[in-house]
């Protein structure tokens, strides 16, 4: 991780946790629903809501660098069409966060931003299976993006699993190791209606193939304690206080989306104020005893690690591993 501001928020917050006590680490801004796709296990281009001005992002930013989060991701909708998120990033950049952005890719190429990594949706490679999935004929494009960014950007693609593209894990992976960039998998999540599905059964063995594809791809960035958690079925508690998610009008549900959702608040009343409130407490506690065990990656791997010493040694021994060897394109640069 670039940013030793970031990298000493994170130490800081994984020592607290240690005593029981979890702070935010990921700050996870939904800049804008708008979206140029329509893909099948989504909703969010459907929804009208205006974003938060300018100068209530910056102050949002301030006080999260004043909590000690660490990370700031822009997401969407797809945050490339909104107007501020370059400045965002370059602002979240200056006070310190690990920056990220995700994007579906059609609007990437030829874009300056200060992302420290960039992750890209790409589920198939399959044209016909990318254009019914996200209803734009677009893979090429997408492709390409993913090959100018590789030369730019820490980049890592992120799949979602939906059930008919399981047979395509391998073909990923391998796609991703030739660009030289890093990879993540995670099941669909069941949140919205009519989304393809995911058996518990084909959930299981994805896992276990990804899992064996790992040893030989030091590029997948699942950890190894996450895939074993899936294979087995197993539940994880869920520390949902460890992300805030931020809704494009300042509104923060907890504790999520997936589970029944409480409004927590709005950060235009102070990030403090709500992340403190007792609506988004009841969320937190709720998501500690969640049966549900949706495996969402932003909830599940930075629970696993916080609350895990077997999991946080196994991720910094694996990221201590990549800094070594890297996928192949960085190398060479
Ligand atoms: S690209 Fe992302 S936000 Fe847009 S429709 Fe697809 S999943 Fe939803
Ligand atoms: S495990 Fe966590 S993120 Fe998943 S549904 Fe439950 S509370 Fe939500």
């Amino acid at each position: 991780m670039k940013n030793a501001k970031a990298v000493v928020r994170l130490a800081k917050a994984w020592m607290f946790a240690r005593f029981g006590k979890i702070r935010p680490v990921i700050l996870a801004h939904i800049v804008t629903y708008k979206c140029n796709m329509r893909c099948r296990y989504c909703e969010y281009w459907r929804y009208r809501v205006e974003e938060m001005p300018w100068r209530e992002i910056e102050k949002m930013l301030r006080e999260a660098a004043e909590l000690g989060i660490a990370v700031y991701t822009a997401t969407g909708g797809e945050p490339l069409l909104w107007k501020h998120t370059s400045s965002t990033l370059t602002k979240a950049r200056d006070l310190g966060f690990y920056t990220m952005l995700a994007t579906n890719g059609l609007l990437l190429k030829g874009k300056k931003l200060d992302a420290d990594m960039i992750s890209v949706s790409l589920d198939t490679l399959k044209r016909d299976r990318y254009k019914s999935v996200t209803g734009v004929d677009a893979l090429e494009r997408v492709k390409e993006a993913i090959i100018w960014a590789s030369e730019r950007y820490d980049v890592c693609l992120n799949a979602v699993l939906y059930g008919e593209n399981v047979d395509e894990i391998e073909n990923l992976v391998r796609f991703a190791d030739e660009c030289g960039v890093y990879i993540t998998f995670e099941p669909v999540s069941p949140y919205f209606e009519g989304c393809p599905s995911l058996s518990k059964g084909e959930m299981r063995e994805a896992a276990g193939r990804i899992l064996e594809l790992k040893k030989e791809f030091k590029n997948i960035l699942n950890t190894r304690c996450y895939l074993e958690l899936v294979r087995s079925g197993g539940r994880f508690r869920c520390l949902s206080n460890l992300l805030v998610r931020v809704n494009p009008d300042g509104e923060v549900v907890s504790p999520c989306y997936e589970l029944d959702y409480i409004r927590a608040g709005d950060v235009r009343e102070g990030l403090k104020n709500v992340i403190k409130s007792e609506n988004y407490m009841k969320g937190v506690e709720m998501a500690k005893s969640c049966s549900r065990s949706c495996y969402l990656l932003c909830y599940a791997e930075p629970s696993l690690i916080f609350s895990n010493l077997r999991c946080t040694l196994g991720f910094l021994k694996e990221t201590l591993e990549r800094s070594v060897r890297s996928p192949r394109k960085r190398q060479q640069r």
